[in-house]
């Protein structure tokens, strides 16, 4: 039964989006999935398609988007280096205006604002493990500067539109997550792992092994 709750997942057919629209179902969320399918496909949300408390609907971020939503969880961004190295411009331009654009639908519909931020917020650490009051070591110009300095202005955005319009956010900074529906080439440590165990390949220690990200 629905709960007449609408929640819209920017980023919804992603590895992590397709997920939680799963679980927000089950919960009896209204579910608006909305995604331009840079980094994923329809397949990871083919599954949902019948349930009528479902809408998928290709858009970018980037542009602007006048919907009716109670909740919005914003994952919009691609994730692994692979995909947000191969066109950084647009990466920045997801992050920093898809974030000043799902804000502002916040601020105009009421609705409680999620951002995904990463553990990249932190750069090149020079604290291990990193406590949340860290403010990192980021490399502004570097290739990985269009991920890293996009989310960390993203989060400025968010904490800004709640001094500044009251709203109600929340930021997650998310570290390497995996499982079903991450793509196998994906680039990062756990799935490399995992790939190379599965083609009896050795295994790729990074450094000395004894990192804890
Ligand atoms: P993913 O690439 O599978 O999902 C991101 C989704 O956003 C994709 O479906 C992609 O098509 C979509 N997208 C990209 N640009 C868009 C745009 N301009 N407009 C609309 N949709 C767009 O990645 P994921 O692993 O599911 O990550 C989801 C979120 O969580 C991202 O914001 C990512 O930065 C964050 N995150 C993930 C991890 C992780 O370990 N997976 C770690 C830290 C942070
Ligand atoms: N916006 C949107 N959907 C909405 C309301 C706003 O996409 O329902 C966009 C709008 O186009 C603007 C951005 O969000 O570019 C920021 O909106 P805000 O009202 O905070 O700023 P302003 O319009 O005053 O620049």
């Amino acid at each position: 039964m629905s709960s007449g709750k609408r929640v819209l997942v920017a980023g919804g057919a992603g590895f992590l989006g397709s997920h939680l629209c799963e679980k927000l179902l089950t919960r009896g969320y209204d579910v608006l999935c909305v995604d331009n399918f840079f980094s994923s496909t329809r397949r990871n949300v083919e599954h949902l398609i019948e349930n009528p408390r479902f809408e998928l609907m290709r858009h970018d971020v980037t542009f602007p988007l006048y919907v009716e939503v109670d909740e919005i969880y914003n994952l919009a961004c691609p994730a692994s280096p692979v995909h947000y190295q191969f066109d950084p411009v647009q990466t920045t331009k997801t992050s920093v205006i898809g974030a000043i654009n799902m804000l502002g639908l916040a601020k105009r519909v009421k609705a409680k604002v999620f951002q995904a931020s990463t553990s990249e917020v932190y750069g090149d650490p020079s604290i291990h493990p990193q406590p949340e009051s860290y403010w990192g070591n980021v490399n502004p110009i570097g290739y990985r500067s269009c991920y890293d300095e996009g989310k960390r202005c993203a989060e400025t955005l968010f904490f800004d539109y709640r001094r500044q319009h009251n709203l109600q956010i929340k930021v997650a900074r998310i570290f390497n997550t995996y499982g079903p529906r991450m793509h196998p080439h994906d680039g990062r440590v756990v799935s490399n792992f995992i790939v190379q165990a599965l083609k009896g390949e050795d295994i790729t220690i990074y450094g000395d092994g004894s990192q804890t990200r």
